[in-house]
């Protein structure tokens, strides 16, 4: 038995069989086969299976998501039974290569074909031949899709995970996740806490591929992993495991009730969401509305940009879902942590301060304006508002409404329906808490980013472990700021709510309904547990 302590993310228990997550980027070497027909039927295997995979996968998104954009996995299917491709492959396999080498290769000589090509139509499936190929290897190896080779869920543990890697895991699969690095505010820690699974970051421990298979316990009370549990210990983990899981089921008798304080005061308690399908945990932990819709989680895990139909289908699958409960959603707030190829950012010295979220969409108008349209023409379907990410002027919110009202004349134009959209900012840089009063004029409400303003207030990187255990995420300096931006809004006439982590810190629950704060929104895992802290004030 081994102990190990890291920094929790949600508290929770978990037990179960531990599975150690490779990154995806495999290297692949280059041997040498004896037995050419066996290597050939190898990778012929590779392909059925990858074909079938991709037959499913189209079903699935035709069901879903229609035709249209079940489309590319058809013509996945189609790419591998190209004769070009297959033979090339086929041919190094013969001369000796090993299947998985032959595939790269292969990949590399046909993605750099299509993306040398003038026609755009055929630049653009460079992008394809890689994803098929990188299917084929993945299968060769034996590795699932989002990496975890099991259909027993287990207690996933990473060096570190990035976003991009945890949207794509499949939640059904996982019971906890365990990380070496990593700090609690990081976007990865954030998508733990929204899919309700005990996590620990930050354990120092050096994790090997023999662990895989054996029984862990992640104890997200106590900051605890545990590997290979004496059977006095385990016992002890699965009755507090059933515990956990007894003390959410008294949460569940909250659900209709109000969230109100003992002495009659009132306050929103809403849910942040990454994609399309938290929405279900979200309506299930009976959350008021969505309070924060990260929408760039939408341009994650993909290898090009959501066309305006596709983010129109999540959007509106959103604004559906919640039937008339308010759904904020924020615009993409791609940058520093959160990294998509290609965006083709160029590697900066200090990506927290560099070049992100609203920067990003006032200087590349093209990739705002395609999101503004998705959501305005979705807005015709529920009630929609926005919020731009990481204001620091006035200037900058009048250039974004001078955007807004284009698009929107654009759509007018063009016959499309549209609904009532309030617009918002989040108030997450020290200089947007300072010019509250002067933003207050031109939007018609403030959302609190806690992780951000934290961040930039205290000058204490949210990603940096080391400093995680000195920070105060109770700092004055911070509390301040929450107050003065709920004071200027107020005076301005607009609501003003917090989404970030702290909302959901039910220590200061008294605290925000004293500054007289309108809206929390926190992850679906936390919408009870707050509102049991709100209505047990007298
Ligand atoms: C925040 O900064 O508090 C916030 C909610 O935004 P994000 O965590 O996505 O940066
Ligand atoms: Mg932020």
């Amino acid at each position: 038995m081994n102990r190990y302590v890291g920094k929790s993310v949600l508290k929770g228990v978990a037990v179960g069989r531990v599975f150690c997550y490779q990154k995806q980027d495999i290297h692949i070497e280059q041997t040498k086969v004896q037995d050419v027909e066996a290597e050939l039927s190898r990778f012929q295997g590779a392909v059925e299976k990858a074909k079938e995979q991709l037959t499913a996968l189209y079903e699935a998104a035709l069901a879903n998501v229609g035709e249209d954009h079940a489309m590319i996995f058809d013509i996945h299917r189609m790419m591998l039974e190209d004769d070009d491709y297959l033979e090339a492959i086929e041919q190094a396999v013969k001369e000796g290569t090993n299947a998985e080498y032959a595939v790269e290769m292969a990949q590399d000589q046909f993605s750099e074909l299509f993306a040398s090509m003038d026609d755009e139509y055929m630049k653009a499936r460079a992008v394809d031949i890689k994803d098929i190929s990188q299917r084929v290897i993945r299968i060769l190896l034996g590795i699932s899709e989002d990496g975890v080779p099991t259909d027993e869920p287990v207690i996933l543990i990473a060096d570190d995970l990035t976003p991009s890697e945890t949207v794509k895991m499949d939640k059904n699969k996982i019971l906890a996740f365990v990380t070496v690095r990593g700090s609690s505010n990081s976007h990865t820690a954030i998508l733990a806490r929204s899919m309700n699974l005990p996590a620990l970051v930050n354990t120092k421990m050096e994790p090997s591929e023999d662990w895989n298979g054996k029984v862990g316990v992640v104890d997200g009370f106590n900051n605890e992993f545990i590997l290979d549990p004496d059977k006095e210990v385990l016992d002890e983990m699965i009755r507090r495991k059933n515990q956990w899981v007894a003390d959410l089921e008294m949460l569940e008798e909250l659900k209709g009730k109000d969230n109100v304080t003992g002495d009659g005061r009132q306050i929103d308690i809403f849910a942040n969401i990454g994609k399309v399908s938290d929405a279900d945990p979200a309506l299930e932990a009976d959350a008021g509305g969505i309070g924060l819709f990260r929408s760039e989680f939408l341009y994650l895990g993909r290898d090009t940009f959501p066309t305006e139909e596709e983010q129109f289908v999540s959007y509106k699958a959103v604004l559906e879902k919640m039937e008339g409960k308010k759904v904020v959603i924020r615009t993409l707030d791609i940058g520093a942590d959160k990294k998509v190829d290609y965006f083709h950012l160029d590697p900066e010295e200090n990506p927290a301060l560099g070049y992100r979220a609203i920067r990003i969409c006032l200087d590349r108008p093209e990739i705002f304006i395609t999101q503004l349209r998705a959501i305005y023409r979705a807005s015709a379907y529920g009630r929609a508002s926005i919020m731009f990410p990481m204001i620091v002027s006035v200037e900058e919110v009048k250039r974004i409404k001078e955007i807004v009202e284009q698009v929107r004349e654009e759509l007018r134009v063009e016959g499309y329906p549209m609904g009532e959209v309030e617009l918002g900012i989040m108030v997450e840089t020290p200089a947007a808490a300072l010019l509250s009063g002067e933003l207050a004029k031109e939007v018609d409400f403030f959302s609190i980013g806690t992780n951000d303003l934290t961040q930039y207030t205290l000058a204490v990187d949210r990603q940096n472990q080391k400093l995680e255990s000195t920070c105060n995420t109770h700092h004055p300096a911070v509390l301040k700021l929450i107050e003065m931006t709920v004071k200027n809004g107020h005076e301005a006439g607009i609501w003003v709510g917090i989404c970030g982590e702290l909302a959901a810190d039910t220590d200061l629950t008294e605290t925000f309904l004293n500054m007289g704060v309108d809206e929390l929104s926190v992850s679906a895992s936390a919408v009870l547990k707050v509102r049991k802290a709100v209505r047990d004030i007298t």
